[in-house]
Parts: structure tokens; sequence; C-alpha cells
């Protein structure tokens, strides 16, 4: 028999149970799906890096196969005990989250021209935005959120310049890669979107040179991860209006601390790190293919490249 761990955070298991049970059985996975087991005899564990309990996989000496729960897996790449595959989440319901939420405030960012600004405070200035088309959008991150996002930016008429670190072709975004791509990126965009990784390539990769390279007035919009942004520097291109907006769903420390400059800047909005989370129903799809794949030896869904952290 094929024991799954479960270590995910005994509160997270009753959410969790049924969604599995039901995707392997539809898999054709038989296993058996505890909440602990002895180490030798774990086949695979599904695990999130809050909530798990695990800080030493070395003694899983059977285990073929780390699936994680959420898409981010930065609290793990780096547990140099963990050489069993790890792969991360890639999930249906969590990126149709991320689109809703990256198209709504890409939406906010573009509607909120001087009109309505002045119409705020009681003045009639009959300014009308652009259309989307006038509005380029820069999609730092071309993964499966970055792309979900484009595309849907695109299919509403915006201009999507992506940025990725490998060369990519996309119908619907203009794909750039590396430093220059950067620029020619950020050059460009009157709203920027950052779905990126945290790792170290990427830690402060929104700083006072890249945030210059921005036209005055972009929006940024920012729910990838806290350390893309190095926050003094943000904070002086907002108190300037270099930067006339920010939407911050991650924090380098969350909760965001209450005494933050963030929670009352004027031209900051606050959501705390609701974005985009894993759906129950279509992740346990995800963990029971990768469980069937594993147990037939066939490569794994959206395994982590560790040297690349991601
Ligand atoms: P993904 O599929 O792994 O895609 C990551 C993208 O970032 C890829 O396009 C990758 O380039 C690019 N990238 C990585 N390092 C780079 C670098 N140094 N320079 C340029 N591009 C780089 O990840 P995903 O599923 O789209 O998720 C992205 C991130 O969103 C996650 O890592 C997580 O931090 C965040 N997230 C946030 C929430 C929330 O609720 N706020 C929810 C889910 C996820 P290549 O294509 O060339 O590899």
């Amino acid at each position: 028999m094929t024991t799954v761990l479960f270590d995910a955070g005994a509160a997270r298991w009753p959410d969790w149970e049924q969604p599995l049970k039901a995707a392997l059985s539809r898999a054709g996975v038989t296993a058996e799906l505890v909440q602990q087991a002895e180490p030798g005899d774990v086949d695979a564990i599904i695990y999130a890096p809050s909530g798990g309990t695990i800080s030493d996989f070395a003694p899983y000496v059977k285990c073929k196969l780390v699936q994680n729960l959420w898409a981010g897996v930065e609290q793990i790449t780096g547990n140099r005990t963990l050489t069993q595959p790890l792969c991360r989440m890639v999930d249906p319901g969590l990126t149709q989250g991320m689109v809703e939420y990256v198209v709504g405030h890409v939406l906010r960012a573009h509607l909120h021209t001087a009109g309505t600004d002045a119409a705020r405070q009681g003045s009639w200035v009959p300014e009308a935005p652009p259309l989307a088309s006038e509005r380029p959008v820069a999609m730092l991150g071309l993964g499966a959120l970055g792309i979900a996002c484009g595309r849907a930016l695109a299919g509403l008429g915006f201009p999507v310049l992506g940025w990725s670190r490998s060369a990519k072709q996309h119908t619907e975004i203009a794909c750039h890669h590396g430093d220059e791509g950067l620029r020619r990126v950020l050059d460009q965009a009157q709203i920027v979107v950052t779905l990126l990784p945290d790792t170290p390539a990427t830690t402060n990769l929104i700083d006072a040179r890249t945030l210059g390279w921005m036209p005055r007035g972009a929006a940024l919009i920012n729910p990838g991860r806290g350390t893309l942004i190095d926050d003094d520097a943000l904070l002086a291109a907002l108190d300037s209006g270099h930067v006339g907006h920010a939407t911050l769903d991650v924090f380098r420390t969350e909760p965001l601390p209450a005494d933050h400059r963030y929670w009352a800047h004027p031209s900051v909005t606050v959501t705390p790190h609701i974005a985009a989370d894993t759906r129950h129903e279509t992740a346990a799809q995800l963990v029971a293919e990768n469980l069937r794949r594993m147990l037939a030896g066939a490569p794994l869904l959206h395994q982590v490249d560790r040297a690349a952290g991601y």
C-alpha cells in the first residue's frame, strides 16, 4: 500500500480530506492518506510550509514526491535535508483567483483618472480615461500566473509587455527577457504587475533604479512576493509622485506591521495576501495526478528547479 502523509497542518485536514480522497479515486490511485506515519514508511508527502511540521526530510528514505500545496516554494527550497523531488502547486482555481485580482486592480488603476480624483473632491471634470489599447501593462513573470493574467488583460485590449528569465514567444504578449528587456518593458508600461517568485535573483528587483525606468505616474501592482520590492525606494517614489499608486498584496513581514507606512499612505492600497488561494477541489486533482505519475514512474508536473529556486 502507498502511504501518503498529509503534513500541511492539522487544522487544514478537514477541508482537504474529502477532495483529496475523491481526486485519488478518480485518478485510479490506491493510497492510504494519513496524518502521521513512521518516516521510513512514507511514499509521498503533501506539504505546506506554514502548518507543516517536518523540518528534517532525511528520514523519509522511500519518499519520491513532496507536493507543496502553495505556488510559492521559497520557504522550503533552502532546506538541505529535502533531496526528494519537490513539486509546487499550479491549480486552475488559484490561477482564476489571480486573474480576477490582477484584472480588477489593473482596471482600477486604468480607470483612476484625473476626472475621478476631481469628482471625489466635488469637482466635475469630464475627463474620460484612455482606452485599454492606449495603456501598456507590464507583466513581470510569465509563469503559470503571469501568462494567464497577461492573456486576460490582452483580451480586454491592453497591450501587454511580458518579462521572464528565459526567452519566450506568445501571440498575445510581447515577450522580453534579461536586464535590457526589463528596461524596455518598464520604460513603456503605465501599469506594472509583478508575478515573480522570491529567489536571490528577484530580491529587490523593484528598486530605485528600476522604478526610475517606469514613466512618471505609473501604477505598480504586486501580488508576487514582498521581497521583490525595496520598500524604502518605493515609498520615496510614491512620495515624489513618480509612482502614482501601488497595490500591494504581499510584504516582507506578514501580517504587515501596524506602524508600516504603507497602511496610511494615500497612494497605497494594501490587501492582506488574498490575491489567490489554493482551492481544495481543483488543487486536489494536481496532487492526485502527481501521485499517479510517481507510481507510474512518469515525469512529475511542476517540479521545482532547486538551483533556480522556483
Ligand atoms: P512560475 O510558473 O514558477 O513562474 C515564475 C515566472 O517568473 C517565470 O516566467 C520565470 O521565468 C520568472 N522568473 C523567475 N525568476 C526570474 C528572474 N530572475 N528574472 C526574470 N524572470 C524570472 O510561478 P507562478 O505560478 O506564475 O507564480 C508566481 C509567483 O506568484 C509565485 O512564486 C508566488 O510567489 C506568487 N503567488 C502569490 C499569490 C498571492 O496570493 N499573492 C498566490 C500564488 C502565487 P521563466 O519562465 O523564464 O522560468
